[in-house]
This record gives structure tokens, sequence and C-alpha cells, in this order.
């Protein structure tokens, strides 16, 4: 379940026996840890006072499994009041479990620009217009966004990944085609982003005698955390996972869980396993990626701590709306 297209290279006993193909992100782990703690939960099933969906969440590397799912009815019948995620963080030691209140992944959107000069001899430059030239001069204007026209206490990113463009040397180029991401935690500056690079990349383009074209694809929204969920689980969180909840800071990578989080209150929790000693010190995504798989065992009781807390207060609520 959602791996990625890596060779892996952790020398772990149970490594992927598909070529190129890897669980480098945790998602093997987040799947043992809700089964850990759906039996823990059946095991303890006396003390629900409320029923619990598990989520097993596919394809967060894309194009992102919790949209369908909702599509599906996931958050129906019955009906979810809140919801929790756990992904595993190498950044944090085994032990700990980072907790942000209010924004703590970005959205991430992704662009392709083109830039449309006219061609011709690379003797005769006046004769066409050189799109490689007015789409060095948009990629340095768009960089003037984040710095000029965004808070800066605020966050966004625009990040241009690819570009290409032309025929030879002494060819001009008639097109060049750019892919970026555009990411912010707050939805109103996500939109501006967009409309932002267009504007520019517009305006710069016209002013070199070239056109622009932006296509936008919108992918995962911010995902933000619960202020009242955070407040109140963070102290359980510590006392029933035997861990020291630390504020994460927030990060500008995705997470499709944002659509759950749109939907009902929604907390991310950052699960520490990080151990320099057995050499889980890579970040995800990396072919050496491994984990400390002590720190299964937290992820199990967080995930069990957050369906015994809530479980009994939505349905403690429930009660006293039928008083
Ligand atoms: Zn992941
Ligand atoms: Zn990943």
């Amino acid at each position: 379940m959602d791996a990625l297209p890596i060779a892996e290279r952790s020398g772990l006993p149970f490594a992927s026996e598909i070529p190129d193909v890897m669980h480098a992100c945790g998602h093997d782990a987040h799947v043992a840890m809700l089964l850990g703690a759906a039996t823990m939960l059946q095991a303890r099933r006396a003390e629900l006072h409320g029923q619990v969906v598990l989520l097993f969440q596919p394809a967060e590397e894309g194009p992102g499994g919790a949209a369908p799912m909702i599509a599906e009815g996931a958050l129906e019948n019955p009906r979810v009041e809140c919801a929790a995620m756990l992904h595993v963080d190498v950044r944090l030691t085994t032990g700990t479990i980072g907790v942000t209140p209010g924004p703590v992944n970005a959205s991430a959107d992704e662009f392709t620009l083109r830039i449309l000069g006219r061609g011709g001899h690379g003797a005769y430059p006046h004769t066409g217009v050189d799109a490689i030239v007015a789409a060095s001069a948009v990629v340095s204007a768009l960089q003037s966004i984040v710095s000029r026209e965004i808070d800066p206490l605020a966050s966004a990113v625009v990040t241009i990944g690819t570009i290409s463009g032309g025929y030879r040397n002494n060819a001009l180029a008639d097109e060049v085609v750019m892919t970026g991401t555009l990411r912010a935690h707050d939805p109103a500056i996500r939109d501006a982003l967009a409309a932002r690079v267009e504007r520019i990349a517009r305006s710069v383009a016209e002013g070199y005698g070239a056109r622009a074209q932006l296509e936008l694809r919108r992918g995962y929204p911010p995902v933000v955390n619960d202020l009242a969920l955070v407040r109140t689980f963070a102290p359980v969180l510590a006392r029933e996972a035997g861990v020291k909840v630390v504020e994460a800071p927030p990060t500008m990578g995705g997470e499709d869980f944002a659509y759950f989080a749109q939907e009902v209150p929604g907390l991310l929790m950052r699960l520490g396993v990080r151990n320099e000693a057995i050499g889980a010190v890579r970040s995800g995504h990396s072919a050496e990626f491994i984990l400390d798989e002590a720190a299964l065992a937290h992820g199990v009781d967080a995930l069990v701590a957050f369906a015994l807390t809530f479980g009994a207060a939505a349905s403690i609520a429930e009660e006293k709306r039928n008083r």
C-alpha cells in the first residue's frame, strides 16, 4: 500500500522484494499501527462509548486517497465527529510525538507555465521572439511574489522545478515549458499565489513580446489541526502513550488527510521514529530510510487513546443534546 518508485537499500530482512519499489515514507508502519490499534480497541471494547472508524487511507503519495474515500461515504454511517492520524517523522526521536496547533501542512498545487515566443535563426534574434529570454525574466520576477507580496510572517512557496525549451545552439526557442509547485498554509494566500503567478507571467512575457499560459492543478489543501482537539488531547496523549508531546513546527509538505480535517475537527500527529543507534536517521523518500520499530507501540497507544477519549466525549455530548 502506497509505496514509492525507489530501489530499497535499507538492508532490512523484510526489505521490499519488488524491484524499484519500496515503503520509503513509512506507510507500511502506519498500516501496522492501525491494525495494532484495532486489536487493542477490540480488547478494550467495554471502555468505548462511541463507534470508531479505522481509515486505511491509500495513495497519500498521489493522487490522494482521502477525497475519494470521503466521496464514497467514509465519514457517514456512523457519522464521524473528529479524526486523527499519525505520520512517522525521522526528525523526532522515538518517545516523542509532535503536535502542532493550527496549520501543520501546506497546500500543494502544481502548475505548468508555457512561455510562447516566435522561432527563428539565432544569428538574427531581432526577427523572432526569444522564449528563453522571456522565460528567464519570468522566473526571476516570480521570486518577488513570496519576498514582496506575501506577509513575511505568513508562509508561502513558489518553486519552479523544471524548465525546458529550444532546439539547438543557433535557433531561437519558440516555446519554454516550466513546471512548479505552489504552497501555503492559509487558503487565502493559496488562492493569491496562483493569481499572482499568472499576472506576473503574463505581464512580464508581454513586455518581451511573448505570451504566457498558466495551467494550474489544485492539489491537497493545507492541513489545519483543530485547536480544541489539540488542547484537550495533548495532555491525554502524554499520559496514555507514555511519550513527550512536543510542539513540532509546521512544514510546507503536503498531506491529503487535509480533506478529512476540512470535514471534521482533525488532528495530525508526527510520531518520532529517530534512533541514531540503529541508523534510523535518513529522511523519508530516501532509499536507506528505516524507522525505529520501538516507536510503533507509542503510535498504537496514541491512536487508541484518541479513540477512547473522543469516543466517550462524543457520546457524552450526544447524551446532553438528547436530555
Ligand atoms: Zn508519507
Ligand atoms: Zn511520502
